[in-house]
């Protein structure tokens, strides 16, 4: 069939349009068969299928239509808009990971000169917002792994390009965890290749500051993944249990309430040591953290985290005590106050959680002491209202029968308990 025009639209493409806006999957798969059916055409304003389905907020059809090869960056909306716009006006970040993912460009602006991120924006999807900030394609960082220049050779290893990719797509910042992923890896486990590594990723930072639209988010991201990696690097040198003793330190807890004193200034430190003074959000965070004492909330951790991926409510009960990992189930057996993704990371924090399970065990006993006594006290008052209620039905019930209007009766009853309550 030719190249898809404007409005031009078979009878069954025009039946997919429909579909896609009832969101029936299954029928726009059927036709998705179909042979005069175009995965990228395009109705009379130039929207393409997989643009209606992410407006419309449709996950699976979008899922549907890309399977089918829908270009994502198909640029032929009479505004500019592109599918990830779309997906950023819809406010589901779903889609929008799966447009990205897709290979969506985010720099694309539309006829008004606005990126996907300025009108998600605009329109109030700041979720959507921080999923595209987040988001850095293995192209880019790819494009450090060919030679620039007059380079003799490129200054990331084409073997380091992956490893290092999962640690900046990781939305768990968790300076444990990163140093988990690092050492999970051998290539990336050692000084040079860190020191590389490192240096790419300020490379980077820098980018996304000097870029015209400019990503503190990103930069952020990357500076203090940089920072971990360099502590790594000098872990790897100077101390003999190398990133098991990085991971230790990170989670060393102090004697008073097991608070992890190092890894909450190493966190701060990386933070402080941002290299552009005059960013927006370095200020911000500088404002939240300083005024905090370490051991109070909020964490340098939760801060950060919420700054760069706009996860709220991080140190609830459902994220490793180790290594910050959402969905964490298997409890302490003894204190049941902190929870852990795994025996691995139970095992990792037992050498310092052990010197408060105790005193977490007994807290949290006396504080079930406390809520059960204080239920008991509650289910008392209340058989002891529900009587007093039952009194009042009774009293009203003989009352109205001597023909007052209910709202006397009410007021006289309630007297007439109290002194009844006081006689007893
Ligand atoms: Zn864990
Ligand atoms: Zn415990």
């Amino acid at each position: 069939m030719s190249a898809p025009t404007k409005g031009d639209l078979s009878p069954s493409e025009k039946e997919l349009f429909q579909v896609i806006s009832a969101g029936n999957v299954q029928e726009a798969s059927r036709l998705l068969g179909c042979k005069d059916v175009r995965v990228n055409c395009l109705d009379e304003y130039g929207m393409t299928p997989l643009m209606h389905a992410a407006y419309k907020g449709k996950a699976d059809m979008c899922k549907l239509l890309l399977q089918h090869g829908a270009d994502v960056n198909c640029n032929q909306h009479e505004h500019g808009y592109t599918a990830l716009m779309f997906a950023g006006l819809s406010g589901k970040t779903e889609i929008t990971w799966m447009m990205l993912d897709a290979g969506a460009e985010t720099d694309v602006t539309n006829s008004v000169g606005r990126t996907a991120t300025q009108m998600a924006a605009f329109v109030g999807q700041h979720d959507c917002v921080t999923v595209i900030n987040n988001y850095f394609s293995r192209a880019r960082l790819d494009y450090y792994t060919k030679l620039q220049g007059l380079e003799k050779e490129p200054k990331l290893p084409a073997k380091l390009a992956g490893p290092l990719h999962k640690i900046i797509m990781s939305t768990n910042l968790n300076p444990v965890k990163v140093v988990m992923l690092v050492k999970e890896n051998p290539l990336l486990a050692e000084v040079e290749a860190l020191d590389k590594c490192r240096r790419v990723m300020e490379l980077i930072c820098e980018k996304c500051i000097k870029q015209q639209d400019m990503n503190e988010v990103l930069a952020m991201k990357m500076h203090y993944i940089s920072c971990v990696l360099g502590k790594c690097a000098s872990f790897l040198k100077d101390r003999e249990d190398k990133l098991d003793g990085l991971i230790k330190s990170l989670l060393k807890g102090r004697d008073s309430d097991g608070f992890p004193v190092f890894q909450e200034k190493f966190i701060r430190e990386c933070i402080r040591k941002f290299p552009y003074c005059d960013a927006t959000l370095l200020q911000q965070l500088v404002r939240s953290i300083a005024p905090v004492d370490i051991g109070n909330d909020p964490t340098a951790l939760s801060v950060l985290t919420q700054a760069i991926t706009g996860q709220v409510g991080f140190m609830d009960t459902e994220f490793c005590t180790t290594c910050g990992e959402k969905g964490a189930e298997k409890r302490c057996s003894i204190c049941k106050m902190v929870i852990y993704c795994g025996q691995e990371c139970q095992k990792m924090h037992w050498f310092t959680h052990k010197k408060v399970c105790k005193k977490l065990q007994e807290q949290r006993e006396k504080q079930e002491a406390e809520t059960a006594k204080l239920r008991m006290k509650q289910s008392k008052e209340e058989s002891k209202a529900a009587q007093e209620a039952a009194d009042i039905m009774q009293e009203l019930s003989v009352e109205t029968k001597s023909e007052e209007t209910p709202s006397d009766a009410a007021a006289e009853t309630s007297d007439s308990t109290s002194v009844r309550a006081t006689d007893n």
